[in-house]
């Protein structure tokens, strides 16, 4: 690169610029006669061209030809980057130009150059000796220097005005006051800021950087290294906006310190972007890339050398934003509200924990994760944080525990192995090795007084039923109720069938054991009135040993008797506070939750903190694997021909219609029409129902009633169709826009069919050429382990997206990652022992600590 070709020339401007230009001239020429291969200058023309303009800006005296020069850059612009025949044309174009200019400088008087010079400092050898003329930092600019330079657009004082009111003082606040109150932050920002969840002075605390760049290291412009992240400072040589494509302009800054240069370059529409005096002292930061052969920093961060550091020279955070709020504007305002405000933070945790787990103090994490000093600094504070949040979730989930245990006393209920065997003996079936294991963790936990809080999970198919039919047994031998809550009718009405097949093969034995029939009774929101009072009555009287339902089972008005045992199926479609209403029900019973939903153990942990885990994690031998088939847009019609084909064979089909994400409404217009479409071509041989969420209950149970009778071929639904239900002599599951739909979902779709004796299979359609969408498409077609799938989703979309639980109190993690089971496991343990020492946390040291746990026991239950 070539140094201090600005101001030495002084005395003889003309000339030189006459030099420069016809230079220019040349070497254009020469492109041109050798195809404007781009070969004329080594490292590119463009390396040339960069080096003339800063020239020519620098000698701009009273031979004007900045503004040609300009027009040259702009006509060159990309020299090296465009095809030939561009190249050509654009020579051709700038040496017009070119020629022009030296026409009317020749006219002025100015004699030609006798040396060709590619070089612009040719004459460098005439630079006077150090101390150099170049600026030192905190020096006022030589006078002939400044003036010498043209800025390109008018030097702007606004930079960052509007910031810079929220580095003045800030009015002291609380930390629950509105960020409106605060200095800097008007009406507007403050609604901008309301779209990011920052309401109060603590939100902003509480809104933490998602990354940060590391502009630590401060170089030289000689010192820079390709590819490296760096800091510089230097002094604004010349700033040179040029038109781009699409509406962009590019702002070209040089920059320039005592040891080089660098080009620092600005894409952004209009001019409103980069606005930069000559002779600023500024810090550019970024990552350092080549342009034709120079250095330069690509959009780099920025600031005002001696304002400092925030944007440049040090880790800088990077915050989740929206639409109006910049990075640099949002970096400000915590640079003036973190170090004010974290300070008045209420450590919650006692010193002990602190010590024990060697976090930070709560101040000191909030500081650090803002505003590290280095990486160590981060890893320090997240682990605080996100110790808190896991603890959090812990404490609530222990104390939901120990008030379902509290006080009160379980009836044990103990199932005689004799028992158990006589009861299996009589079932179509050997239990598999993990049914069994399941199978002893609850029995143990019934003997015992203190109440079971289980969670039994199973992939689709792998047997819950029959575990549950034990549990109830067990329930009923010791002469207690049972009751077994359902999310829908019609998984209600399954499971009632199912029990009552089970418990009717072992008929006599189960009445020798009672001395009586087992009475089995279904309960929903569409019983008829008179069975639904005789229930209640008979329930209430003890009368009725296993009451299976929805919902209905914790209305208001029903009663247990003896409720010893309360089952519910698919969890996730229940918050935490069904769960407890089921219990008011009558007593302590024991509580066993069952899904279908492979919850990987650390998100178990922190999601059913309260329950203990058993897994199923075996299919039944001599499943048919469902075969799993990936179709391109123009495969459909083999899709067709599949299923039509499979109800010529007296099967079934189900198709399921894209996920319209956010908008159920549009789902169903969508299904709607798929149906009409389907109905009126494709498959306008066979009987189609529709099936969508909008449907009443009732309507919605009639048509999946009428599927598993088979008054339907093929069953059109939205993705509510619901998991769960058995429909054995489906074969096909045809799932259209795939790729909008989780891994697990898919699997759970999957689970539909192949629940019968022949084989069936899962078609994925999907439009997407997207290359990360099919090969996830490929991993549901190649894995079928259900669990395998949840962990590869879990990893993808995250636990929020994966469970569907947003809406219904997931915590919200910011800092804790759900996949490190060491910290997720520490946090529980803190919340043993905490909750041993206190279990109340009604200890004035735990006071605010009390207070954060029932705020996040609230939400969940909302
Ligand atoms: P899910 O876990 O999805 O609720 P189910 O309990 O409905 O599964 O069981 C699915 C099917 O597998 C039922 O038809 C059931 O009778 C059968 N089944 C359950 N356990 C076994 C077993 N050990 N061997 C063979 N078939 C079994
Ligand atoms: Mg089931």
């Amino acid at each position: 690169m070539q140094e201090g070709s600005i101001t030495r020339l002084a005395g003889q401007s003309p000339d030189r610029l006459l030099e420069l230009w016809t230079t220019a001239q040349k070497i254009f020429s020469q492109e041109l006669r050798t195809g404007c291969a781009d070969r004329t200058v080594y490292g590119g023309a463009e390396r040339f061209l960069s080096n003339w303009a800063s020239s020519i800006s620098a000698l701009e005296g009273s031979y004007p030809t900045w503004a040609e020069a300009k027009r040259v850059l702009a006509i060159l612009v990309d020299y090296g980057g465009r095809p030939p025949e561009d190249r050509q044309t654009a020579a051709r174009d700038a040496l017009e130009l070119m020629g022009q200019v030296v026409e009317r400088m020749r006219a002025l008087g100015s004699s030609p150059p006798s040396v060709f010079s590619p070089q612009p400092s040719a004459v460098s050898s005439q630079r006077p000796a150090r101390p150099s003329p170049h600026p030192q930092f905190g020096q006022p600019l030589p006078e002939g220097e400044g003036k010498s330079q043209r800025p390109a657009i008018p030097p702007a004082t606004a930079v960052r005005r509007a910031s810079a009111a929220l580095r003045v003082a800030q009015p002291t606040l609380a930390l629950d006051d509105p960020v409106l109150a605060m200095k800097g932050v008007g009406k507007q920002r403050a609604a901008l800021l309301r779209k990011l969840g920052i309401l109060r002075v603590r939100d902003l605390l509480q809104h933490f950087p998602r990354d940060y760049r590391d502009y630590r290291v401060v170089k030289r412009v000689v010192e820079l290294m390709f590819g490296e992240r760096a800091s510089v400072l230097g002094v604004v040589e010349h700033v040179q906006v040029l038109p781009g494509p699409h509406k962009r302009f590019r702002t070209t800054v040089r920059v320039r310190d005592e040891s080089g240069r660098l080009t620092a370059t600005w894409f952004r529409y209009g001019y409103a972007g980069v606005r930069l005096a000559p002779n600023s002292r500024i810090a550019v930061a970024g990552t350092v890339s080549g342009f034709g052969g120079q250095l330069s920093f690509d959009s780099p961060d920025w600031e005002m050398a001696d304002s400092p550091p925030l944007h440049t020279r040090r880790l800088v955070p990077v915050y989740p934003l929206t639409e109006g709020v910049s990075d640099y504007w949002l970096r400000e305002v915590m640079s003036a509200v973190v170090p004010q405000y974290a300070p008045k933070l209420q450590e919650h945790l006692p010193h002990w924990l602190l010590q024990k787990y060697g976090l930070l103090p709560l101040t000191e994490a909030v500081l650090r994760i803002h505003f590290p000093a280095n990486p160590g600094e981060v890893i320090e504070a997240r682990h605080r944080l996100a110790f808190d949040e896991l603890l959090m979730v812990q404490l609530a989930a222990l104390k939901r525990r120990s008030e379902w245990q509290a006080g009160s006393v379980a009836q044990p209920l103990v199932l005689e192995d004799d028992t158990l065997d006589r009861f299996l003996s009589t079932q179509p079936f050997v239990l598999t090795e993990a049914q069994r294991r399941v199978i002893d963790e609850i029995r143990k936990d019934l003997c015992e007084s203190l109440p079971m809080t289980r969670l039994l999970e199973g992939d689709v198919g792998s047997g819950k039923t029959i575990v549950a039919a034990v549990a109830m047994l067990s329930a009923v031998a010791a002469g207690y109720q049972g009751a077994i809550m359902a999310p829908t009718e019609i998984l209600a009405e399954q499971h009632a069938r199912t029990l009552h097949e089970s418990y009717g093969r072992a008929q006599q034995f189960i009445e020798e054991l009672l001395g009586r029939p087992l009475r089995l009774e279904l309960l929903t929101g569409s019983s008829k009135k008179a069975d639904r009072e005789r229930i209640y009555r008979d329930t209430a009287s003890g009368g009725v040993d296993l009451l299976v339902g929805t919902q209905a089972l914790v209305q208001e008005g029903l009663g247990f008797k003896r409720l010893g045992l309360a089952v519910i199926d698919e969890q996730h479609r229940f918050g935490v506070v069904q769960r407890s209403a089921l219990r008011e029900k009558g007593g302590t019973p024991h509580l066993l939750v069952m899904t279908a939903t492979p919850i990987p153990r650390t998100l178990a942990l922190v999601l059913y903190g309260d329950l203990d885990l058993s897994v199923i994690d075996e299919l039944p031998p001599g499943r048919q694997k469902v075969k799993t088939v990936l179709l391109t847009a123009p495969e459909r019609s083999y899709a067709y021909e599949h299923i039509r084909r499979e109800v010529a064979e007296g099967r079934q089909a189900f198709i399921i219609c894209p996920l319209v994400e956010d908008s159920p409404h549009l789902e169903v217009r969508a299904a709607t029409a798929e149906y009409e479409r389907l109905q009126a071509g494709e498959l306008s041989e066979l009987r189609l129902a529709l099936l969508h969420g909008r449907m009443k209950p009732s309507e919605k149970d009639r048509i999946m009633l009428g599927f598993r009778r088979g008054e339907f071929d093929v069953l059109v639904s939205t993705s509510v169709v619901e998991v769960g239900i058995d429909v054995p002599n489906a074969t096909v599951m045809l799932v259209e826009g795939a790729e909008r739909f989780g891994l697990a979902q898919l699997h759970q779709f999957r689970g539909r069919v192949g629940r019968g004796s022949n084989p069936s299979s899962c078609l994925l359609l999907t439009d997407s050429e997207e290359e990360s969408a099919l090969e996830r498409l490929r991993t549901v077609a190649s894995v079928s382990d259900g669990f395998k799938l949840a962990d590869e989703d879990l990893k993808l979309r995250g636990p929020g997206e994966y469970l569907g639980f947003r809406q219904s109190g997931f915590p919200d993690f910011r800092m804790a990652d759900l996949g490190d089971a060491r910290l997720v496991e520490s946090a529980r343990e803190a919340a043993t022992e905490l909750l041993r020492r206190d279990s109340d946390l009604a200890l004035p040291e735990h006071r605010v600590l009390a207070a954060r746990v029932e705020e996040l026991r609230r939400a969940e239950s909302s």
